[in-house]
């Protein structure tokens, strides 16, 4: 194909036509290079591989563009998608290459793809490398997040160089010079709401129906692809997983922080790590992006960024549907915030150990909601102490001296009453010792979440050649729910200190 290029913004973007996917070579990052951090879960669990491995020559070369696999013909996605409400035209893996498909000796199947591998057809005014500081969030952070039960892509290795980077980080005045790094990530697809968006405004008709073939038979396999509803069903998929990503999400105060749709999973798997954030002081407002000024992505507001990402994908599914598919898919759609009321109601119920269902389970839980938020209680801490406690020193707080997020929550005039009808209603459960209620509440409520001060602590002494941070964070996050003695020394359960407050991330990266 031809590549014109059309100017937009002042860039010049390569707009490519009729394909999913282009043919491009990573380029290799510039030596020395090192590995600085491996998943053995996904290079022993998910790959079915001995650990070892990532201490070979070839697979640093391997995995961070310098080698190909033999036979191995690397591809880059063409997508769109809209981003912060308007559609952008073409995007695409603009610094990620997609290796292959690597199938393990369990018949598990998983798309390999570096990230920050060099430019690609899509890189548009981009250098197609990332920084450290972004990769080391990338792959501590989707790690974390699967530790915590949340669908994700997987992170298998962080390789640095010394190439240089530019990026607008500022330090003393001059632009700092920053080091590139490539991630070894893993899905079981990277396709994305943008992936069929494209493709649908471009009119490729049979293109679109081509991918949406595709998806279903590979990743939708209760879906009878002769089956002439087929696509309808798909989206109605799609609809409910993404309610139940979402309030996933919220269940652990995971705010993703560009929910764009090209950043939005068609396998409703969290995907494409940037300026995300774990909210601390519950705040509905929260907003983890600096460079997000009007707050379209906060936390509270994802949910309804669902919404119209998925109206974006019938939109996209439009073209394929029969008039009476898309009615039924309308209908689908009116039903997502039910859909995710219920989950998000479900977790909740969890997180507080409520057993069974009362007609007042909705506002007891709106009700400790509301005293966080005028509290500006520990969003992770207060459920976590919650289930710490015991229900006597629920009930008498001056017991609660240790219980730093509960105390804050306490000096709320109105806990005295929200307390009494929690207790009541534990009680009202009956059944087995508040013992027992401790120890499954402990099971879901995290005592460490990846809070943006402790990445940016493991970061600042990464930039310095010293990852033993991020293998500390990465080792703790794996077993968020089990107290260690390390995570408590370095303080990840404690308040956040001082030097967090000021803590910015943006989208540059
Ligand atoms: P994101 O905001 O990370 O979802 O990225 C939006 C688009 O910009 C995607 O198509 C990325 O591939 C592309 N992009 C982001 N950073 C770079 C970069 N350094 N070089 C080339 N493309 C980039
Ligand atoms: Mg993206
Ligand atoms: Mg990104």
């Amino acid at each position: 194909e031809a590549f014109p290029l059309d100017q937009v913004d002042g860039i010049f973007v390569r707009s490519v036509k009729n394909c999913i996917f282009s043919e491009s070579d990573p380029t290799p990052l510039k030596g020395p290079l090192r590995l600085v951090a491996v998943s053995k879960e996904v290079i022993e669990g998910m790959l079915g591989l001995d650990v070892a491995v990532s201490q070979s020559e070839d697979f640093l070369q391997y995995f961070s563009g310098g080698k190909l696999f033999p036979g191995s013909s690397p591809l880059t996605h063409r997508y769109g998608g809209h981003q912060f409400g308007y559609w952008a035209g073409q995007l695409g893996d603009g610094r990620a290459h997609l290796l292959g498909e690597y199938t393990s000796r369990k018949g598990e199947r998983w798309e390999l793809q570096l990230k920050g591998s060099g430019k690609t057809p899509y890189s548009r005014s981009g250098d197609g490398r990332a920084v450290v500081r972004s990769s080391v969030r990338e792959f501590l952070c989707s790690e974390a997040m699967h530790f915590l039960g949340v669908p994700t892509s997987r992170a298998a290795s962080l390789i640095v160089s010394e190439e240089a980077v530019w990026r607008d980080q500022f330090y003393n005045g001059k632009v700092k010079k920053e080091r590139g790094a490539v991630v070894l990530r893993l899905a079981t697809s990277w396709f994305r709401i943008g992936s069929l968006e494209v493709l649908a405004k471009a009119e490729e008709l049979d293109l679109l129906r081509k991918l949406l073939d595709f998806v279903i038979q590979e990743h939708f396999p209760s879906i009878d692809s002769n089956d002439p509803g087929k696509y309808l069903i798909f989206y109605s998929r799609v609809v409910n997983e993404t309610a139940h990503l979402i309030a996933q999400w919220m269940s652990v105060g995971f705010a993703h922080g560009v929910c764009n749709t090209d950043n939005f999973s068609l396998l409703s798997i969290t995907i494409d790590y940037g300026p995300f954030g774990f909210m601390e002081a519950y705040n509905p407002n929260f907003v983890p992006n600096t460079s997000d000024e009007e707050g379209r992505y906060s936390i509270g507001a994802q949910a309804n960024v669902g919404l119209f990402n998925l109206e974006k994908l019938l939109e996209a599914l439009t073209p394929v549907l029969t008039i009476e598919q898309r009615q039924g898919a309308g209908l689908v759609l009116k039903r997502y915030p039910h859909i995710y009321q219920m989950r998000f109601h479900k977790l909740f119920k969890a997180k507080l150990d409520l057993l069974g269902e009362e007609e007042e389970d909705e506002y007891l839980i709106a009700f400790l909601l509301k005293l966080m938020e005028e509290t500006g209680a520990d969003f992770t801490m207060t459920f976590r102490q919650l289930s710490e406690a015991s229900m006597q020193q629920l009930h008498n707080m001056s017991n609660l001296k240790v219980m730093w997020a509960l105390q804050n929550l306490a000096s709320h005039k109105m806990y005295p009453e929200w307390v009494s009808m929690y207790l009541h209603r534990l009680k009202r459960q009956g059944g087995d010792s508040d013992e027992d209620r401790q120890h499954r509440m402990r099971r879901i409520n995290p005592r460490y979440v990846l809070r943006n001060w402790m990445a940016e602590s493991a970061i600042r002494k990464a930039e310095g050649n010293d990852f033993s941070e991020v293998e500390l964070l990465q080792r703790i996050l794996a077993q968020p729910y089990l107290t260690q003695d390390a995570a408590e020394e370095a303080g990840y359960a404690a308040q956040p200190p001082w030097w967090a407050q000021g803590l910015n991330v943006s989208c540059s990266s």
